[in-house]
């Protein structure tokens, strides 16, 4: 286990590394960690539902800013206004491994003396200003799971700059205990290493599979940029090709792809659907109106190493009927 960890804190280039179960988990070991256990943490509607879980999960209440049209992370200069006596934390997202605006929301954290959560499960080894996006605010969390970029069939990790907050994340994952000092309530947060083995197994070939994704993107970009919404990529970002996602003019014409693909045996994703703000089971309903539109019209398209241009350009093929039918 500590083989993988240490390769993967000098492959990305960080400065402490956690592996623990999951990505969801990483996200609830870094709010404990930081002793996030009750008040308001903001954060975005426009991610998969355990950014929104792990929160509620920590008896803290999620209060939700809008996304950027243009790159669909949260919206910074809405954040200011959100914030209350109770705000403990920001929890944004690196949407499809996009860069937040790291530098507006740091500024914003310090100043009102908020800790900065950044759930980076898609951020693996994307680069902003030439460093790692994860070596940005308190800690950055990672998932490995089987449909991540990296995986390690299950798994996850927490990124931080600070050794104590680390030592602390190590303490919290295994029980809350170090040794006989039984210190804070823990959990059953590490990871085993039959999972660290296959991370091993896939190691060599990172690189490799980001080259191939990157050669799947570019010819979807080629097909497929004129007809359909792309998010915008910012110029100091060195962009790891995480996903394909596609905005379409409405969700009657996404469901109306996703038919055509179906009959073909392809299936897209809509990744993120539904908006989080709009979960039943929270107390406040709040309007996101951004991210409840994307969400309705958004879709990820499949992108994996082994897809073939062939059959890319099948996929592009029957979106384009459907798209410039009308
Ligand atoms: C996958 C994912 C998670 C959860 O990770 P798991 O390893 O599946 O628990 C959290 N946030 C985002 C944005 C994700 O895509």
């Amino acid at each position: 286990m500590c083989e993988l960890e240490d390769k993967l804190c000098k492959f990305l280039d960080v400065p402490n590394f956690q592996y623990v179960t999951n990505g969801t988990i990483a996200l609830q070991l870094a709010l404990a960690a930081l002793d996030i256990n009750e008040g308001e943490v903001i954060t975005t509607p426009f991610s998969y539902v355990a950014t929104t879980t792990s929160i509620l999960w920590q008896r803290c209440k999620p209060v939700f800013v809008d996304i950027e049209p243009d790159n669909f992370t949260i919206d910074p200069n809405q954040i200011e206004k959100a914030i209350t006596p109770k705000t403990k934390a920001i929890m944004p997202v690196h949407v499809f491994g996009y860069a937040c605006d790291v530098e507006k929301i740091q500024k914003i954290a310090d100043q009102y003396n908020l800790k900065v959560i950044y759930d980076g499960a898609h951020a693996f080894a994307s680069k902003y200003k030439g460093k790692s996006l994860l070596d940005y605010g308190d800690i950055s969390t990672l998932s490995f799971h089987a449909t991540k970029l990296f995986h390690t069939v299950e798994g996850g990790a927490c990124i931080c700059k600070d050794f104590e907050v680390s030592h602390k994340l190590e303490i919290v994952k295994k029980f809350g205990h170090f040794y006989d000092d039984y210190k804070c309530i823990g959990i059953n947060g590490k990871q085993s290493e039959f999972h660290a083995a296959m991370g091993l197994a896939n190691y060599p070939y990172i690189n490799k599979i980001i080259t191939e994704r990157k050669r799947v993107s570019d010819l979807y970009d080629a097909e497929l940029s004129d007809f359909v919404q792309r998010p915008k990529k910012q110029e100091d970002l060195q962009y790891n090709y995480a996903y394909y996602p596609v905005v379409f003019r409405s969700e009657k014409e996404l469901l109306q792809v996703f038919e055509a693909l179906k009959k073909h045996d392809i299936y897209a994703r809509r990744y993120f659907w539904p908006s989080l703000n709009t979960l039943p089971y929270l107390k406040e309903k709040s309007d996101c109106p951004i991210s409840e539109d994307i969400s309705s019209r958004i879709a990820c398209l499949p992108l994996y190493p082994d897809l073939s241009d062939e059959e890319v350009l099948k996929i592009c093929k029957i979106i384009r009927s459907i798209v410039l039918e009308k």
